[in-house]
């Protein structure tokens, strides 16, 4: 092996370790590039993160990680849904009258104010809205209230 020989080996090799850099830069801007696009829409942010990483290689690569928005798109997303249910599920919750406690559904009374929320069904025992003057579920006339609203048949 001459030393001509040498020196085209060596320059062969430079060359293979550049284009294998080269295509790993290029990976890197690809990767940032792919990345910020799932999450952001903002094109001058995606550009920008681009060139970071186009500008400053793996340094850049870094800093990208460092800053990029911590969600994805979908994630935010996902986690917007959530959020969105947790909240209607608390709307939903029927509130005491008396207190503004938060009641269920299946409640009788207040636990805090002992306030009145439903009733029960003197023949089947369901529960009733206070405003109902007949159990929806078996039939029954609910005793008191068609007195109190004068409706009676039997009082007339
Ligand atoms: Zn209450
Ligand atoms: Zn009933």
């Amino acid at each position: 092996m001459n030393l001509s020989s040498a020196t085209t080996a060596f320059q062969y090799l430079t060359a293979l370790f550049g284009a294998f850099l080269a295509a790993l830069w290029l990976s890197l801007i690809f990767w940032t590039y792919r990345d910020i696009r799932s999450r952001t829409h903002d094109t001058l942010v995606q550009i920008l993160a681009g060139l970071t990483t186009g500008v400053m290689g793996p340094f850049g690569l870094l800093i990208y990680l460092v800053l990029r928005p911590s969600q994805t798109i979908d994630q935010a997303y996902q986690h917007t849904l959530e959020e969105e249910a947790l909240l209607t599920e608390i709307e939903d919750q029927p509130i005491c009258p008396g207190c503004g406690n938060r009641t269920r559904a299946d409640w009788q009374l207040c636990p805090n104010c002992h306030t009145h929320l439903r009733k029960g069904c003197e023949n089947c025992g369901r529960l009733l809205e206070l405003s109902w003057q007949i159990c929806p579920f078996c039939g029954t006339p609910v005793p008191g209230v068609r007195a109190e609203l004068g409706l009676d048949p039997g009082a007339s």
